[in-house]
């Protein structure tokens, strides 16, 4: 299969960008160029919020029957061809194409589920204490057409949980793909405008983030901003749209930690960690990262995630018998092995892994290290990569604190089999999201997203939409 270049969409045409320009588009399997995307300046941007504004009015005026139709349409057109975008994802991005399949599936979910939402805006009605002619009436209304900005971990993922919930409520939506990953998120795209949606609701286009941002976010067009990636740049953008007084949903960074108990079932914990760390090659903000394991069971659990991790058939992810592929781009490695230095240094131990694999491609070896020293940087920066780091506990008020540690407060693992042992790891550990004995189940019903700084605002839910809602009070005198 041929892999395709990428356009962009404004107004409801795929367009190049005006002036020709294009970036070229890696495979990180062979680090080889294999199509390219469009880039698009000044002027593209100020179609595509042209385009977003009037389509805004356009979208708003439908009935959440007729938008729920089209969103249902789009899914449909996702699964017939999911195939295809699958494999435009691995060739793009790295991932096995079990992953890039399941993830394309998933989003046809994830549109089916808020294009029934969208049915449940309610708003409410509140009796007057001092009139009962007095109707007051709570509304609820799309907040306006909104900028997204989405990574290249999960190309379709990272797009489909804004745009979703987005469309749902009433939004029009400018997208920013990534520049990495482009093709796969421009299908899903592609399969809402075959689906029908009326031209300018949706403008997609790709190009400098930095530059992108920093003229659409005060842009007087855009009402709403939301973004996925590292909390660095989360904030950068954050203190823009608040200077602007605009609303933004920040989906950032994690460093999730899991704590072992001496009472889990470790072959469970190992099995179920091990297959969640080495996902995706580690690039996911919810990757277990920090692992904390009682003292009495640590060696067997670090041994258990050694050979998980060595057992591992890494190569490129289109072979069928890939289970783990390169790293997403050449960024990646280098912060791989800037993460090994220095954790062997500060005398981490190396269990499995550690190095770069021969060869072309951005490949790292599975890795696990334990006896973490608790100032290394892996265990402090988001590794982003297939990296276990463990050290042991005493006490689990001990594990609690080190798990609190940092700023990050995205997702959490407890493992054992004690309930005493559950409501203290779930009362205690401060993340948005906390698994107990399995691994993360992201689903479009299910709230998802951080407290402290792994942002606020949720990419699931009925607390998705109301990011995109805007609560107004009418009240009118019936007399
Ligand atoms: P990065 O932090 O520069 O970029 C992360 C994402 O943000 C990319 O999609 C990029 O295009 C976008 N971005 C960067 N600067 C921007 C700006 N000024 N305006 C708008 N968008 C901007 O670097 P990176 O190498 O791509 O990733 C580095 C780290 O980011 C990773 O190690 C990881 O910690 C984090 N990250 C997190 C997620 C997530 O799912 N939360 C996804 C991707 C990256």
């Amino acid at each position: 299969m041929h892999y395709t270049d990428t356009q962009l969409l404004i107004d409801g045409e795929w367009t190049a960008a005006q002036d020709e320009r294009t970036r070229p588009v890696l495979n990180p399997a062979t680090g080889e160029e294999i199509g390219t995307v469009a880039h698009a300046s000044r002027p593209d941007l100020d179609r595509a919020l042209a385009a977003v504004e009037r389509g805004f009015d356009v979208w708003r005026a439908m009935t959440p029957a007729a938008r729920s139709r089209i969103m249902r349409r789009a899914a449909e057109l996702v699964r017939e061809r999911a195939d295809t975008i699958a494999r435009l994802m691995t060739m793009e991005q790295g991932k096995p194409l079990s992953e890039s399949l399941g993830e394309t599936l998933a989003a046809a979910d994830i549109i089916d589920w808020f294009a029934e939402e969208g049915f449940r805006v309610y708003g409410r009605t509140v009796p007057s204490r001092h009139d009962l002619a007095v109707r007051q009436l709570v509304v609820k209304d799309p907040v306006g057409p909104v900028a997204a900005f989405a990574p290249w971990n999960f190309p379709i993922n990272q797009v489909v949980r804004k745009l979703a919930p987005a469309l749902a409520s009433g939004c029009s939506m400018l997208v920013k793909a990534p520049d990495e990953t482009p093709a796969s998120p421009a299908e899903l795209i592609r399969a809402f405008h075959d689906a029908g949606i009326p031209d300018g609701v949706l403008s997609l286009v790709y190009g400098t983030s930095r530059e992108i941002s920093a003229y659409v976010i005060p842009h007087p067009v855009i009402r709403k901003i939301t973004f996925t990636g590292s909390t660095e740049v989360g904030k950068q953008l954050a203190a823009l749209a608040g200077l602007h007084m605009k609303r933004s949903s920040m989906e950032l960074g994690g460093h999730a930690p899991v704590i072992v108990c001496d009472d889990a079932d470790l072959e469970l914990a190992i099995a179920t960690m091990s297959r969640a760390k080495f996902r995706n090659a580690g690039q996911v903000c919810v990757s277990p990262t920090r692992f904390l394991v009682d003292e009495k069971v640590v060696d067997e659990f670090s041994d258990g995630m050694a050979r998980a991790a060595k057992a591992l058939t890494v190569g490129n992810g289109l072979a069928e018998t890939t289970e783990m592929g390169p790293l997403a781009n050449a960024r990646r490695l280098d912060s791989m092995k800037a993460l090994q230095a220095d954790a062997e240094e500060k005398g981490a131990t190396v269990l499995a892994g550690g190095r770069q694999m021969a060869g072309s491609g951005y490949f790292w070896e599975p890795t696990v290290l334990t006896d973490v020293p608790v100032h290394a940087d892996v265990f402090n920066d988001e590794p982003f990569g297939p990296v276990a780091a463990i050290r042991s506990f005493r006490d689990l008020d001990e594990a609690i604190v080190e798990a609190n540690r940092l700023s990050f407060g995205l997702a959490g693992y407890g493992f054992t089999r004690s309930l005493a042992h559950a409501d203290a790891l779930t009362r205690g550990v401060e993340v948005g999201m906390m698994w107990i004995n399995m691994p993360s189940t992201p689903s479009a019903e299910l709230p998802f997203g951080g407290v402290k700084e792994s942002g606020y605002g949720s990419e699931g839910g009925p607390e998705a939409m109301e990011c995109y809602l805007n609560t107004r009070t009418v009240s009118t005198l019936h007399r």
